[in-house]
């Protein structure tokens, strides 16, 4: 295994579990990759922070009083989120040597094809050398921040590294890119206070999520105090005094300037692809990413590529570690389902929270099915009442033949939970009439799935 992010260590247990002789090897002496060092884990602990913050906000709204007004300590907030990180480092050293995984420091490099159906990985330790050899090897050396031409990260120009360790929330900050990493940020930083400002190119929001709940969050983010600009095109991002000046021409043509403390760019990440060896071997690769088939397998015979470096996947932690889980099933001789990407949960942990799983409404109607959508507002629903969050909704895609659910879009409290309900509907193949039958406890926030499902049929009960 080279690469010991979710994907890497995932499929290194599970082939372990498996019986398997497992070597992982990973450049960083702390393993968790992008996700538990500079991702998910750091991103998420943040977004709880503010979470708090924002119900302090509104103390005495619940009746608690006599608290003064709150402060906020930045460096316990990241000493918190540090000591998560450290914690979670551990419980993976741990496992490494429950599973007996060999574990290796260094950079692998495939040396080229099988020798005798053997691979040889190059490991390279600070110039320290050694080798591991095995029959099969899976590469799962992750991503990393893209950059706009002529930039280099630095204390003011950051990506979703630097940013993680701000010595304070910055006065103001540039947003560039307003996809799930852009707006979580934006999310963050606006509830500590921070003037925020986002710039997209495309003509929304979170442009993967359907329409509707682009829309929504935006709408949403403005009513926060988020300056959203859509349709935008960044021309230059300068260095000033105070600063930085990002440039650009906006949705109507007409040139624009922003200044900022500091600007986040967020604008996708590219696959670590290069140096480790692909070049010497069949593997091929299309922008830059792996090429992969059903079962992870590339095009060189005992060499698998797994995680955010696959192409044609979404470029995420649950995604990586399931292809993980798929492709030593593989490699075992045991049985495996192929990742199939219309039934990947997709989660933004902005508040509101977006959770959404297979085709959006445009998606289902441009496959040709005959559309019924139900949308229902957690405006209705009581549990959003009590723990104080009225916007967004849930939106069902149904196929309006046979009900199947083709699609479900969540935006509101604990959208990024609720979905997991979806996940299981489309696994099992649900229809609209079977979950409009399905008992959800009451008061749930989970009651609004139910009354969205019904509003498929239009007989929503608290609508
Ligand atoms: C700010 C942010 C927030 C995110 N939030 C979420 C989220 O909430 N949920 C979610 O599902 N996803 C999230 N993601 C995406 C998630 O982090 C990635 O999808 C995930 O980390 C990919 O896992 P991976 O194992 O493929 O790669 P990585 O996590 O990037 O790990 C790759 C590992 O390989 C090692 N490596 C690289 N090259 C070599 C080499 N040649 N030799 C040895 N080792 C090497 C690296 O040191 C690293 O440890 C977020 C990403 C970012 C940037």
């Amino acid at each position: 295994m080279i690469g010991g992010g979710p994907a890497g260590y995932t499929a290194a247990i599970r082939g372990a579990e498996y019986g398997l002789k497992v070597a992982l090897i990973d450049s960083s002496p702390k393993l968790g990759g992008t996700c538990l060092h500079v991702g998910c884990i750091p991103t998420k602990t943040l977004l709880f922070n503010a979470e708090i913050w924002d119900h302090l906000k509104h103390a005495a709204e619940y009746g608690i009083t006599g608290i003064g007004a709150p402060a906020l300590d930045w460096s316990a907030v990241l000493t918190r989120k540090n000591a998560i990180i450290a914690k979670h480092v551990k419980g993976l050293e741990f496992l490494m040597k429950k599973h007996k995984i060999a574990v290796f420091s260094g950079f692998g490099r495939l040396t080229g094809p099988a020798n005798g159906g053997v691979h040889t990985v190059d490991v390279d330790a600070n110039g320290a050398k050694s080798t591991v050899k095995a029959k099969h090897v899976i590469v799962a050396t992750g991503s990393e921040a893209k950059l706009l031409p002529g930039l280099k990260a630095d204390a003011t120009i950051l990506t979703n590294v630097e940013v993680l360790s701000l010595d304070a929330p910055p006065k103001s900050l540039v947003v560039i890119g307003a996809g799930a990493v852009g707006v979580e940020f934006a999310s963050i930083f606006r509830s500590f206070g921070t003037e925020v400002t986002i710039l997209e190119f495309l003509p929304r929001v979170v442009p993967l999520e359907d329409e509707e709940i682009s829309k929504e969050l935006a709408r949403v983010f403005r009513k926060r105090g988020i300056d959203v600009n859509t349709g935008a095109k960044v021309e230059k991002v300068e260095k000033t005094d105070g600063g930085v000046r990002v440039s650009y021409i906006d949705a109507n043509g007409k040139a624009q300037v922003k200044e900022a403390e500091k600007v986040l760019v967020a604008v996708g990440r590219a696959g670590r692809t290069e140096n480790i060896g692909l070049e010497k071997t069949k593997v091929e690769l299309e922008r830059g990413l792996i090429k992969v088939g059903e079962a992870q397998e590339t095009a060189e015979p005992g060499v698998f590529a797994i995680g955010d470096i696959v192409a044609g996947l979404p470029q995420l932690a649950h995604v990586g570690a399931m292809s993980g889980m798929v492709a030593m099933a593989k490699i075992a001789g045991r049985k495996y389902r192929p990742v199939r990407r219309e039934r990947i949960p997709s989660c933004t942990y902005t508040e509101p929270q977006i959770g959404s799983v297979g085709l959006t409404e445009a998606q289902a109607k441009e496959k040709g099915y005959e559309v019924k959508v139900g949308k229902f507002p957690f405006a209705g629903n009581s549990k959003a009442t009590i723990v104080g969050s009225h916007d967004g909704f849930v939106k069902i895609v149904a196929d309006a033949k046979y009900g199947e659910v083709l699609g479900v879009h969540i935006i509101g409290p604990q959208a990024t939970e609720m979905i997991a309900e979806a996940v299981a509907v489309m696994e099992l193949e649900g229809t609209v009439e079977e979950m409009m039958f399905a008992i959800h406890a009451h008061p749930t926030l989970s009651e609004a799935m139910l009354d969205g499902y019904a509003a498929v049929e239009g007989i929503a009960i608290n609508a």
